[in-house]
């Protein structure tokens, strides 16, 4: 069958072209347990029955001066969610012990911002050394865009991994941000690399790209060799320019997480926010492609919780990995 040659080319060393991923993402429908089973294989190999959960905390919210279309914190949203300035560092060590305790390997600092200024920066460093000192839990830190001297700033107070999403692809860039570039975006994950982090780096599904774009995202991706790719897909938001977008269906996410696998076979592919609402019955399915989720919600809306994803991951044959020190 097609898609296990693809899977067969891939772990013999092999490169998925653009026409392959394409391919993927286009595949009939009635394929798509073949599509499943083949990129199944890849994450197999690399991850095993292993799923990474990673808990988000919106360390700063609603105050963002940025434009994304999609994203219900940014300047013209008139989406209503909480606003508030940059939580203190004892927030932040109670909210890594919560996740600690709920079997996360990743606490995840976000704050709506453009970039953190030198106060933030500061309070967060103060916060990751705390945390470090008390558990084994990794950090990853998005706080927008970065410097090179604030990407080593946050390297050396302990940070694992730094996120910034390129969200869609080059192309498609300018229809959803105007108040920065893609270059600004990309550099920040070089900087962020350059410094000695991980980079954790995605997009969003679902916001009037194209087949071709998402594939363009998940090459681009590939060159800059990012550790951990956050797959999310538009749950619009009441209140943003994309409002009145449609949610993709759950196969369409399938085959996205699975293309996304086949493109980047050994990295940590999340099957991130919109994932209950996207995916709905077929939930459990995206395990197959994907070996990582977030849990217990995302920044600006609620998930299923721990207990029913803790549930569908042992009920479809998965493990959740344990937390190592870094
Ligand atoms: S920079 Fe981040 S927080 Fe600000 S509008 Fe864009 S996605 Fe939202």
């Amino acid at each position: 069958m097609k898609w296990n040659k693809l899977s067969d080319k891939v772990l013999s060393g092999g490169r998925v072209t653009r026409e392959e991923a394409l391919a993927v993402l286009q595949a009939p429908d009635d394929e798509l347990l073949g599509v499943l089973h083949a990129a199944f294989k890849l994450r197999l190999r690399f991850w095993g029955h292993k799923v990474n959960i990673h808990i988000l905390e919106n360390a700063k919210s609603g105050l963002c001066r940025e434009n994304c279309k999609f994203c219900s914190q940014a300047i013209g949203s008139y989406s209503g969610v909480d606003r508030y300035q940059m939580m203190s560092p004892e927030q932040m060590l109670a909210g890594a012990r919560n996740a600690y305790e709920l079997g996360a390997v990743k606490y995840c600092i976000v704050t709506a911002t453009r970039g953190p200024s030198p106060r933030e920066l500061e309070t967060i460093c103060t916060a990751v050394k705390k945390i470090k000192e008390e558990m084994p839990i990794h950090i990853c830190t998005s706080l927008g865009l970065l410097s090179p001297e604030q990407a080593t700033e946050l390297a050396s107070a302990g940070v694992d991994r730094f996120n910034h999403n390129l969200e869609t692809s080059r192309d498609f860039y300018p229809e959803i941000c105007n108040t920065h570039t893609y270059d600004d975006r990309v550099n920040t994950i070089k900087h962020a690399k350059a410094a000695g982090m991980e980079a954790c780096c995605g997009g969003i599904m679902g916001m009037g790209e194209t087949d071709e774009d998402r594939v363009q995202l998940a090459m681009e991706l590939r060159e800059l060799e990012v550790e951990s790719i956050p797959v999310n897909f538009l749950d619009p938001r009441p209140g943003t320019p994309m409002e009145h977008c449609t949610r993709l269906t759950p196969v369409q996410c399938l085959k996205a997480l699975c293309m996304f696998r086949f493109v980047n076979p050994t990295r940590d592919i999340r099957a991130a926010g919109g994932r209950e609402v996207c995916l709905k019955h077929l939930q459990p399915l995206a395990l197959y492609p994907a070996n990582s989720i977030f849990s217990e919600g995302y920044l600006t809306t609620s998930g299923q919780g721990s207990p029913a994803d803790l549930e569908m991951i042992e009920e479809a044959g998965f493990h959740i990995a344990e937390c190592v020190p870094a």
